[in-house]
């Protein structure tokens, strides 16, 4: 079989590049004798691939000096626990802005350790928007509001940051990361699970400013302390040493590109290759509302359960993988990662269009 184009919504593809550099270095990474997978997390060799991986993700995104970057484990749904752990230790409360199911789960995880508020939420039309926010709206004494950044699921996404005040921004980028430029000073604390748009499933991207460490819960395991991880460099124990390395592939592979400018551009034109044909086809619809929409998650639906059958079956046997919806919302959903090629996005719109005139 052939190479599919992979519309997986996470763990998701990888671009080519980055996948053959890993093949022609599994055996023997640079003239180490071992691979990656193999090697002491405190040897030279990986000390130096970890540093590398986290120098060019501060140049990628940005990132100023008082801000740590953290490889860690877990996924974005322990960052759920560990942001109330380590924020809401102040006035105990918290601001949750409520856009789909990856939030309500922040919420909820969050009011296991304080008092959660929800300021807004776009659950009343099954989150196809993003709801307008101002800063009268956030309590002024909160520890952090929370928000996420782009709603794999729905496929929504902000765009523009909220205004907050002085209380810090803390944000899920799980699906966006990297996809665009990202003023980072604008946020306290950016997470972001790797699977959906950096790398493979195993490391969890965590990027904080220095004030918001060290004030963690006294209930807090030490596994799920910022502190720790910073004090260590992301070594306190044995970080997920591949899945790093993996990730440090992308990030050269992006700065060779030339950069998240770069690479929002080839977003911005990929995703209106397929918003272009929703908005003009009469079978297929998109379901967000358009100033929302996200670059990475498309969610379309023909409006005929039967026909959305039809069409995920015709597609995976002509090589366009995993198109169908959430199982929460149904329909399909094409998500397009970095790594997805724009003629991926091309000839999947051909095939719709085929489609689209043999189902009249
Ligand atoms: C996938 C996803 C999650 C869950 O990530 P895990 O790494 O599986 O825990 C959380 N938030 C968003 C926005 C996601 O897309």
């Amino acid at each position: 079989m052939e190479r599919v184009y992979n519309f997986s919504a996470g763990p998701s593809m990888l671009p080519e590049k980055v996948l053959k550099i890993a093949a022609e270095q599994m055996l023997n990474y640079e003239d180490s004798g071992q691979s990656v997978m193999e090697m002491s997390h405190r040897s030279k060799v990986y000390d130096e691939i970890i540093k590398t991986a986290e120098q060019d993700l501060r140049d990628l995104m940005n990132i100023p000096d008082n801000y740590k970057v953290l490889f860690l484990q877990g996924g974005a749904s322990t960052q759920f626990a560990m942001v109330p752990l380590n924020l809401m230790t102040k006035n105990k409360k918290a601001d949750y802005v409520i856009t789909g199911q990856w939030s309500k789960k922040a919420f909820s995880e969050a009011n296991l350790y304080g008092q959660a508020r929800k300021v807004a939420s776009s659950e009343d039309k099954i989150f196809n928007y993003i709801p307008k926010l101002d800063k009268s709206m956030f309590d002024p004494e909160a520890d952090y509001v929370h928000t996420t950044t782009n709603n794999t699921i729905y496929g929504t996404k902000y765009h523009t940051v909220p205004d907050t005040g002085n209380v810090p921004l803390v944000t899920d980028m799980s699906s966006c990361i990297l996809s665009e430029p990202v003023d980072v000073k604008k946020y306290g604390l950016i997470y972001a699970g790797a699977q959906k748009n950096v790398g493979p499933a195993g490391v969890t991207i965590a990027i904080i400013r220095d004030d918001l460490i060290g004030n963690a819960m006294d209930i807090t395991p030490t596994m799920l302390k910022y502190q720790i991880h910073a004090d260590n460099d992301s070594l306190y124990n044995t970080p997920p040493c591949y899945g790093i390395y993996v990730c440090g592939l992308v990030f050269k592979y992006l700065k060779e590109l030339g950069g998240l400018e770069k690479m929002e551009q080839i977003n911005i034109e990929k995703a209106k290759i397929l918003y272009d044909f929703l908005d003009e086809s009469s079978m297929f619809k998109g379901t967000v509302v358009k100033e929302d929409r996200s670059l990475m998650n498309v969610p379309f639906i023909t409006g005929d359960d039967e026909l959305n059958a039809k069409f995920i079956k015709e597609a995976t046997a002509n090589g366009f993988v995993n198109l169908k919806g959430h199982r929460s919302v149904g329909g399909m959903r094409a998500s397009i990662y970095n790594a997805m090629p724009t003629e991926g996005v091309v000839a999947l719109v051909d095939f719709m269009k085929k489609f689209e005139a043999d189902n009249k």
